[in-house]
């Protein structure tokens, strides 16, 4: 492993077994299709999109957040229990702090694992190691390790698990500790979680204590758990915990239950309710459960779920979660723009059950999300120089403060950073019959197929930006096997070429190219990345006489800065014409390098807020609107210069002809 090299293991004294760190690892998940790659098999160009917010990660976010971790006193709840800190310093943040430094350990395990930038990695070994220390030190001798459930609170222990996210905390500490396995072989972690998870099960189950995950994590955490030791006995209490057998025992009401989204059987499910983010994890673990059991309730249910979250609860950036009240789901097509909730937190989440079922399935459609996904909702919660954070990611703001470098709840922002480290275990997959391309950017892969034949493949491109993208392909030896690229929804018109000649290649579908591959050949596909005008279903009433620009798998958005006029951004609208034509162009000088849409459009004379509340329209006319030029930029590079306006969802003036236009 490459990773040797560079730091040698023996700084931890421990006899280092790095593994192949594959983000979930379905090699022998019976009901999979498909089979990441490990992190590692993969290095993203530096100069491409995701590697540069990769590099951004690793050398901005992830100094910065310990740093904020530290000072808000996350590893001190550690220390104070082991006299590493006074122990008159008192415990700092809500019960589940401990959480967002296991989610760190688990960003920086990602980034260790690709080894691709020496220095920054150093410092990031240390920091691991620093908190490794820390963390172990405060287990308890039959296991527990929780630094809120401490001292005088020592007899609350798993007695209030609605809200005490103890089990939470232990399903991100199993993460983290199972990734840092993998990376680096250094399995201090995971010994400490193996022992506070076989503590649980040895109070906890069926014919013990009831328990159940007020927040689901544990459940994809246990499956993890299983694929990396082979113990069953995971795999069992992740089904236990998923079967919300305890609903009784647990005195659990209707309202927590769907608050939860755990504590009934997760089969009963039958749409997306409650708190966006415990649902997606609660989906996560599920999948999980059923690669692994193949239990056929559970895919009806997962299946049922997915249609229920794209018909009716998805936003267009791939973020769910529309109501502040509960951080909760909405009804069907409640998807309000300024007071989209939208936590990263469950967009990240949106795109974690996605790539669980893109392995169990196989389907695009779900990659689809993945992207969509992880171009806009996701990376919009992250500023541009890698130190800023959203919570809630709207697609309307009238310009308030929202992107904070810490919060108290500061979930979001290591969630983002492990999405970024563990970026390119996410492209590529494999199955029985061959490769699979999941997304696109300029990278290496340097894995092998599932029967032992060596694979190379250089991908030169500069999407998301251009739609234009080349591989060379390079197998051991000259052998007979698929390439599955991904025809994304969207891309209408896509051209695929092996050698040069053309291939069939529908939107939509994983376009297979089954041939004997030799090294050399050459594979390009043209997307037609052409802005699209997007219309929502007139359910989604905010919507109504709006649309949404998109050019690729970017969102786009207007915000006040880029705009001619003085008047507010809510005065203008968008005037489409038949031949309604957007102007592209790439401005390497601005929010790090984008292609912005221009388009005509209108703006009010005078602020609309000077008009009365009511009009008579019989006895209006308009010679009030004057003709501007709009300039939209990508969602997720708003609010990196300020607090201003900003709008998805954009007014057209001529909204009764949006069917005619594209
Ligand atoms: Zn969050």
């Amino acid at each position: 492993m490459r990773y040797f090299a560079l730091f040698p293991l023996f700084l931890f004294g421990v006899s280092a077994q790095v593994s192949n760190a594959q983000v979930v690892n379905t090699s022998h998940s019976p009901d999979a299709v498909l089979h990441p790659v490990p992190i590692q098999a993969v290095q993203l160009d530096s100069s491409s999109f995701w590697g540069q917010r990769r590099t951004v990660t690793l050398e901005k976010s992830m100094p910065t957040m310990f740093d904020e971790l530290e000072q808000h006193g996350t590893l001190d709840n550690f220390r104070r229990l082991t006299g590493a800190a006074p122990a008159s310093t008192p415990r700092k943040g809500p019960v589940y702090t401990d959480s967002d430094i296991y989610k760190w350990i688990e960003a920086a395990a990602f980034f260790l694992t690709a080894a691709e930038h020496p220095g920054a990695e150093a410092d990031l070994l240390a920091k691991v190691d620093t908190a490794v220390k820390v963390i172990i030190a405060a287990q308890q001798p039959d296991g527990y390790l929780n630094t809120y459930y401490v001292g005088e609170k020592a007899n609350l222990r798993f007695t209030e698990m609605h809200r005490s996210h103890e089990l939470y905390c232990l399903g991100h500490l199993l993460q983290a500790a199972i990734a840092l396995q993998r990376a680096t072989g250094d399995r201090r972690l995971l010994d400490a979680g193996i022992r506070y998870a076989d503590y649980v099960l040895s109070e906890f189950g069926t014919d013990k204590k009831p328990a159940l995950t007020g927040h689901p994590e544990l459940e994809m955490a246990l499956v993890e758990l299983y694929r990396q030791t082979g113990e069953a006995k995971y795999l069992k209490f992740a089904g236990y915990l998923l079967s919300g057998v305890e609903t009784e025992r647990l005195h659990l009401r209707p309202d927590q239950t769907t608050y939860m989204f755990s504590g009934i059987p997760f089969t009963s499910r039958t749409a997306f309710v409650g708190h966006a983010v415990r649902a997606m994890y609660a989906a996560c673990g599920a999948t999980d459960y059923y690669a692994e059991t193949g239990d056929p309730a559970y895919k009806q249910t997962l299946d049922r779920l997915w249609q229920d979250e794209v018909r009716h609860k998805m936003y267009i950036t791939g973020g769910v979660g529309s109501r502040s009240e509960g951080e909760a789901f909405g009804s069907a097509y409640e998807l309000p723009n300024a007071q989209a909730y939208t936590e990263s937190c469950a967009a990240i989440a949106n795109y974690m059950w996605n790539w669980r079922m893109l392995n169990v399935e196989g389907d695009s459609r779900f990659a689809d999300v993945m992207e969509r996904a992880l171009y806009n909702g996701i990376n919009s919660g992250m500023s541009l120089d890698g130190t800023l954070y959203c919570y809630r990611n709207p697609l309307e703001s009238s310009g308030e403060k929202i992107r904070n470098p810490f919060y108290d709840t500061d979930c979001c922002p290591p969630n983002i950073e492990r999405t970024m480290g563990a970026l390119p275990g996410y492209f590529y997959s494999t199955s029985a019959r061959g490769l699979y391309v999941n997304l696109y950017g300029a990278n290496t892969l340097d894995w092998h197929l599932e029967n032992g034949t060596a694979l190379k493949i250089a991908e030169q491109t500069n999407y998301p930006w251009d739609g234009s993208i080349d591989f060379t392909v390079t197998p051991g030896s000259a052998a007979e096997f698929s390439i599955y690229f991904r025809i994304p929804e969207w891309a209408q018109g896509t051209r695929l070429t092996v050698n040069g000649a053309t291939q069939s290649s529908a939107a939509g579908h994983y376009a297979e190219v089954h041939r004997t591959w030799k090294a050399g050949d050459r594979v390009h596909i043209t997307f037609d990345m052409t802005p699209r005008l997007t219309a929502s279903n007139p359910l989604v009433r905010e919507n109504a006489g709006r649309v949404a620009v998109e050019r690729g798998p970017l969102v786009y958005c207007l915000e006040k800065p880029d705009q001619p006029i003085a008047l507010s951004l809510f005065d203008e609208s968008l005037e489409l014409t038949p031949n309604t034509r957007f102007k592209e162009q790439r401005r390497a000088d601005l929010l790090g390098g984008i292609v912005v849409l221009e388009h005509a459009g209108l703006a009010a004379s005078k602020p609309l807020e000077d008009d009365p509340l009511y009009r008579d329209l019989a006895a209006a006319n308009h010679p009030r609107e004057r003709p501007v030029q709009l300039t939209f930029i990508p969602y997720y590079a708003w609010a990196n210069r300020g607090q201003y306006e900003m709008e998805v969802w954009v007014p057209v003036a001529n909204g009764g002809n949006i069917r005619a236009e594209k």
